[in-house]
């Protein structure tokens, strides 16, 4: 059967790989895989966790092939791309998205960017949705995470920081709970994405004062919770500095640099900073729920719509302009 695999820095495409053979697992052909900053890391060969040859693919839409357990044949299914060992202390806790083992489909393990793939069946997620938002699934998960971690309810305000794929997330996640969501960002196309994703402000820190803005909608409160979902050392402290005083902090973005903080903020403030990785199966479920009430701007998320054989084309020009696309999926 075909796959689509990066084989070294800057060289992938299409080739041939064994048919699977029985096994564990519900059989699945995948119709279509997203495409996001990660395989793009992954493509350019700047992606730690990967050894080539990898096969791509976290991000999938699913149909059952063969019966198996509650999944009548012909079921859609997005799915967990994550592993956890059982053993480490995350897992033993029961916050398995953050194992210490854990290995992603498409990272430190082959993905789903083939024409069949065998998946454990509690790693399978059903849901009455389109093939593209099943795509989407997983990638808003990861923001989703970041706003039960930071316990966000109905009464908060709370400020996502970044509009990217994972801050977009953050921003449907807070307002599909009810908070009073900002969203801040430098471009204002992402920010109208923002809007319709569910944010009541926006914040565009290229032209307003962030800091003013914030307190002006929080009636000089600051929001009580702070998402981070860019990386970046100014947002990371920005953070801890605009949160309301017994706020959360939740950071989503590697800083790719050590962060210089004023400590002394944590404490006066007496503050709950968190990190967030990956996502829960409650993730996964609450996603589902706010697709399937039409909460979210699919078609804002997508950048391209393609075929596995031009993968490697558009993968080029991605690498070539890094803001082209936010999303490309492929069609299986
Ligand atoms: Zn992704
Ligand atoms: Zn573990």
């Amino acid at each position: 059967m075909k796959a689509f695999r990066v084989e070294a820095a800057e060289i992938a495409g299409v080739v041939e790989i064994p048919e699977l053979t029985s096994g564990d697992g519900v059989l699945l052909q995948v119709k279509m895989v997203g495409m996001c900053g990660t395989d793009l890391n992954t493509y350019r060969g700047r992606n730690a966790m990967v050894q080539f040859p990898r096969i791509l693919g976290h991000e999938v839409a699913a149909i059952v092939v063969e019966a198996g357990g509650d999944l009548a044949a012909g079921t859609a299914v997005t799915m967990s791309p994550y592993t956890s060992c059982g053993i480490c202390p995350a897992c033993l806790c029961g916050r398995v998205n953050a194992c210490q083992r854990n290995e992603t489909m498409g990272v430190q393990r082959d993905g789903a960017m083939t024409e069949y793939i065998r998946v454990p069946r509690e790693k399978l997620y059903p849901a009455k949705l389109s093939i593209k938002e099943l795509c989407l699934v997983e990638p808003l998960t990861v923001g989703f995470h970041a706003a039960a971690r930071g316990r966000v309810t109905r009464e908060d305000a709370v400020a996502v920081f970044g509009c990217g794929g994972v801050g977009l997330g953050a921003i449907a996640a807070s307002a599909f709970r009810g908070a009073e969501t900002i969203a801040i960002d430098m471009d204002d196309v992402k920010l109208a994405t923002a809007r319709r994703a569910g944010a009541k402000h926006t914040i565009n820190t290229g032209k307003d004062d962030l800091h003013a803005r914030l307190q002006e909608i929080t009636a000089g409160r600051g929001p009580d919770v702070m998402i981070e979902a860019i990386g970046l050392p100014v947002t990371f402290r920005a953070a801890v500095e605009e949160v309301a005083f017994t706020g959360r902090v939740v950071y989503i973005g590697y800083a790719k640099e050590p962060v210089a903080y004023e400590t002394r903020l944590f404490v006066q403030k007496e503050l709950d900073i968190m990190g967030s990785r990956n996502a829960l199966p409650e993730d996964f479920r609450e996603v589902i729920a706010m697709l399937e009430a039409g909460r979210f701007p699919v078609e804002d998320a997508v950048s391209a719509i393609i075929s596995m054989d031009e993968a490697a084309r558009y993968l080029a020009a991605w690498s070539a302009a890094p803001g082209k696309f936010t999303k490309i999926m492929v069609e299986m």
